[in-house]
Formats: C-alpha cells, sequence, structure tokens
C-alpha cells in the first residue's frame, strides 16, 4: 500500500477538535478549487513535503500529551485506504480521531467513519451556486450524502458554512439553515470570510463580508434551531 502524502502539519491547537488538544495533519489534494481556497499550494497531489513514518513517531511521543489528531487537507479523503489505515494507526495510540472534509468521498467517508469520532464537514452554498465557488458540478451532490452517511452514524460533527458574500447571500445562508435543521443537524458554524493575497482581485469590502454577523434577527433565528452555533469571525 502506498503512503499517505502530507503537506503540512500544526503541532497544537485548541480550536481544531471541539474540546481536545489537538494536532493537525494536512495532507495533499483536492478534488474542488474553491475561489476562496487559503490552501492552494495543498491541492495538487505530490510527493508529500512530510514523510508519515517520522509523523508517526512524533505522533506516538504525543501521546499523554495531545488527546486527538486531526485530519485536514487539501481533502484528506482523496487518498482512500492509504488515509483509512494511517488513521486506524493513529487511533490505535490512543488518540480521537477528527476530520475536516468537503464531502466530496461519501463511500469513503463510510469506510473511515469505523475509525473517525467527530467532522468538520463544509457546507459551502446552495446547490445552484456550488459549481461556480467550486468549479465542480456535482460537489453538493456528493456533500449531501457525505452529511446524511454522517448522520447515519449518529456521531458528532459540526457543519461549517463559510460567507464568501461573492457566493452566499443571507437568503443563501437560510436556505442551508432550513436544510440543515430539516435534515437533523445539532451543531452548526458560521464562518467569516477572510480574503487572502491570492484573491484580492476579487475584492470584497468588510461590510460585505460582516452583513452576516451584524444582523440580530438573522443571528436569533439561527441561534434557535440548532443546539449549538458557532459564529466564527
Ligand atoms: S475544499 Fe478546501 S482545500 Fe479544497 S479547494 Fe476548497 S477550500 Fe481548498
Amino acid at each position: 500500500m502506498r503512503d499517505i502524502q502530507i503537506g503540512g502539519l500544526v503541532s497544537f491547537t485548541t480550536i481544531d477538535y471541539p474540546g481536545k488538544l489537538a494536532a493537525v495533519v494536512f495532507l495533499v489534494g483536492c478534488p474542488l478549487r474553491c475561489a476562496y481556497c487559503s490552501n492552494p499550494h495543498l491541492l495538487n497531489v505530490g510527493d508529500g513535503e512530510y514523510d508519515p513514518e517520522k509523523v508517526f513517531e512524533w505522533l506516538q511521543s504525543r501521546v499523554g500529551k495531545l488527546e486527538a489528531v486531526v485530519f485536514s487537507g487539501g481533502e484528506a479523503l482523496m487518498q482512500g485506504d492509504a488515509l483509512i489505515e494511517y488513521m486506524r494507526r493513529v487511533k490505535d495510540l490512543g488518540f480521537y480521531i477528527g476530520l475536516h472534509t468537503n464531502g466530496f468521498y461519501p463511500e469513503t467517508l463510510k469506510k473511515a467513519s469505523e475509525i473517525v469520532d467527530w467532522i468538520g464537514l463544509d457546507y459551502k452554498a446552495t446547490r445552484n451556486k456550488y459549481p461556480e465557488l467550486v468549479g465542480q458540478n456535482i460537489a453538493h451532490d456528493h456533500m449531501i450524502k457525505s452529511l446524511c452517511a454522517w448522520l447515519d452514524t449518529g456521531k458528532d460533527m459540526e457543519v461549517r458554512i463559510t460567507c464568501d458574500p461573492r457566493h452566499v447571500t443571507k437568503l443563501d445562508l437560510l436556505e442551508i439553515i432550513q436544510d440543515l435543521h430539516s435534515r437533523g443537524v445539532k451543531k452548526i458554524a458560521i464562518q467569516k470570510y477572510v480574503p487572502h493575497f491570492e484573491d484580492n482581485e476579487h475584492g470584497t469590502t468588510p461590510e460585505q463580508r460582516n452583513q452576516f454577523f451584524n444582523d440580530d434577527n438573522l443571528r436569533n433565528n439561527i441561534n434557535s434551531l440548532f443546539d449549538s452555533v458557532i459564529w466564527r469571525e
């Protein structure tokens, strides 16, 4: 079996796995090309910068110091069975396993759900706007399949909506919220779009980016529908 390809590592974080001290392992490769991607250096599959065995040895040295390991990307599930086998080894060390995913690989997610304890799933836009945002026609349908598959496991999750005003309006946000509510999602995060150096040419104003966060009616309406809503500014 081939090794996984690792392009980055965060050695300590308190915000990437709810309530747990964690490390984050970033895998290279992603089937999407989101307009706001902040990790463009991780999008293409190639030789990872990090030796997976050295990362594993380092994780062994973190036993008793960290509680969880989160696999992120890129899209970590793009690495299929090699990733699942690696996550199994990491779980056997005693860590909780987290996964940040765009939901593009529902069948792989189902296989991984035996090992993964928690996911953060991106719900990026309404179905009709998904293609313009991610450059992929079927990504929304795949994401919904992943969402349903994970809900079936009964395991913990957070659904994240990044409010890029170029692709999400307040009405869009409410449509997404209603969809999540009707499917029985309990925990969501509304994330502010933060432009990075590569998309300055499509500039947005602070007012446009803040509009979702300054609207008390919108916030109260959304807060009333879920057990947990994090407004991530
Ligand atoms: S899914 Fe994530 S890693 Fe992939 S292109 Fe979109 S923002 Fe970037």
